[in-house]
């Protein structure tokens, strides 16, 4: 008798999700772990200088607070707590102007009539139509993926179904343009695209922006009290209440296959678990080209592997501060979530990823800062302050040893010249994380991106990661795929896990 009747691969919050589901439905459950720690790419660690605690990778807590996972799991009881700072979200720009998301769509409409009352009656207009259709959304987040041709079908059924098509499919700028007259909203719109890889002008932008966007003009654009980390702290905490255990260190080399079932998993230490039911959160590629390498899964399912795009690479500057910086449009940028800040334009935005995607690093690249420390001041030693600058797009096949640090002073240089003045000034010290380093953290991170395989419109949903295994169902037998790499697709959300455990449960 195997010990466990399910092993999860990856302590992910994917697969701490997935596990706590199995557990609680009465399996024994071992989640296995490469990293000496748990979190995948939600970490919070001391990275910059000791007591400053920063998230290491994912820090917005968003599309999370649409999931059932947390009230199912309790994970209030478990020590998850969050801030809703009042300002979600703010795009500055180097002439002094910016325009933010607030915490109420009044006070947000407000914010965007400084610039255009037709923009603030746009947005109020759209906002609505997601509140309509919120329902059906977390319905289709929380649910397998369906089939295309039924989604497409029910889109082309009755009135407007030229515009249900083209949301589909249509690039971030020209949904944009179509709907926006100011450029102050149109790059808030295109920045956000960005933060999934989306180039202004690629198919399928429009919606994955404007989804994330009302999304946190509904729920907030949250942190978690004491970093993300504490996220995943919280799942294991509720899985060790359900009697699963987690076993880091535990690098998994090769998922067994016998008589076309998964039957266990080999570690790096040449121990063999067997289980019945094998969920994965490893990326895709990786499953089937490195796990089940020796297993004899036929050449359409191979080449779509290989043809698996891995997405636009990230990079992050982690900075610990003296004290709170100011930034020059003001205090409502200070006190936001997130504070987009370049480029300005998205003829720019075209151009930064562009370069990016030519090998080169963009001079002005699309970049947005993380107040941690001036939403969670717990975070920081008193009368500290610390900031997270993400770039959302950069290549991945540069000499990074060579370039990584000088391109990191050049983006805090731009940022201090263009948006916060006393930034360099109280710069105690810098951390940097380039695409090899993300990817050398968390092997989930391939080519140091952060999707688990890019989000084209033809890796979502069912046919994400690949038409064949896109309902959350391995190659084989009891094995089942719990990670970003499926549908819903990344960002912190648990979903991903909770669909996978609902399928498990109901095919064991
Ligand atoms: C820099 C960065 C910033 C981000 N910002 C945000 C944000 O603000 N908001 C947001 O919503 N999302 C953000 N994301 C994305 C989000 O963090 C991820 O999409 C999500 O956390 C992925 O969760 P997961 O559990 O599916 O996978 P992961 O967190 O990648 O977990 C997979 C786990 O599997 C382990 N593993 C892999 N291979 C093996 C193996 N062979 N054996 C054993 N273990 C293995 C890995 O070590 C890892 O712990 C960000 C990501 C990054 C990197």
């Amino acid at each position: 008798m195997p010990q466990h009747d399910a092993i999860v691969v990856g302590a992910g919050h994917n697969g701490l999700t997935c596990a706590c589901y199995l557990a609680k439905a009465g399996l024994r459950v071992l989640v296995v772990e490469a990293s000496p720690t748990i979190g995948g790419m939600t970490t919070t660690r001391e990275l910059v200088l000791p007591g400053f605690r920063t998230d290491v990778h994912a820090s917005g807590y968003q599309l999370a607070n649409l999931s059932s996972a947390p009230d199912e799991l309790e994970l209030r009881r478990f020590g998850l707590d969050l801030i809703r700072p009042e300002v979600s979200l703010c795009k500055a720009f180097p002439d002094g102007t910016c325009v933010s998301i607030h915490d109420s769509v009044d006070r947000t409409c407000a914010d965007i009539a400084r610039t255009s009352v037709r923009d603030a009656e746009a947005w109020r207009t759209l906002y609505r139509g997601y509140l309509d259709g919120k329902d059906a959304l977390r319905q289709e987040l929380e649910s397998a993926p369906r089939p295309w041709a039924e989604m497409l079908a029910e889109d082309l059924r009755g009135p407007r179904a030229g515009e249900r098509i083209r949301f589909r499919f249509q690039s971030v700028r020209t949904w944009a343009e179509e709907n926006f007259e100011s450029e102050s909203m149109r790059i808030l719109l295109a920045d956000f695209a960005g933060h999934a890889g989306f180039a202004p002008d690629d198919a399928g932008g429009a919606a994955f922006a404007f989804l994330f966007l009302a999304v946190i003009q509904d729920v907030g654009n949250r942190a978690v009290e004491g970093g993300m980390g504490r996220l995943a702290e919280s799942l294991a905490a509720c899985l060790a209440q359900h009697g699963g255990r987690i076993r880091t260190g535990a690098m998994v080399t090769r998922i067994r296959v016998g008589d076309g079932r998964a039957v266990g998993v080999d570690l790096a230490d040449g121990t063999f678990l067997p289980a019945g039911v094998i969920a994965s959160s490893v990326h895709p590629r990786r499953l089937i080209l490195e796990l089940l390498a020796h297993a004899d899964l036929g050449r359409t399912l191979i080449t779509d592997a290989e043809h698996y795009e891995v997405g636009a690479a990230q990079m992050g500057i982690y900075v610990a501060l003296s004290e709170p910086v100011h930034y020059s449009v003001g205090a409502t940028a200070s006190s936001a979530t997130q504070v987009h800040l370049m480029p300005p334009t998205i003829d720019s935005l075209a151009d930064a990823f562009r370069t990016a995607r030519a090998d080169r690093l963009p001079d002005e690249p699309s970049a947005f800062v993380v107040n941690e420390a001036a939403i969670d001041p717990g975070r920081v030693p008193e009368g500290r302050s610390a900031l997270k600058v993400v770039l959302t797009t950069v290549p991945y096949d540069v000499d990074w040893p060579r370039l990584g640090a000088g391109y990191a002073r050049s983006v805090l240089r731009s940022i201090t010249e263009r948006y916060i003045p006393d930034l360099e000034d109280k710069i105690l010290a810098v951390s940097v994380m380039t695409p090899p380093d993300y990817e050398a953290d968390v092997s989930s991170a391939v080519h140091g991106t952060v999707t688990h395989g890019a989000m084209t419109v033809y890796q979502q949903g069912a046919l994400r990661p690949t038409p064949e295994l896109g309902q959350y169902k391995g190659p084989v037998g009891g094995l089942y795929l719990c990670g970003a790499g499926s549908h819903p697709g990344p960002g912190v959300s648990m979903m991903p896990g909770r669909n996978a455990a609902h399928l498990i449960l109901a095919e064991l």
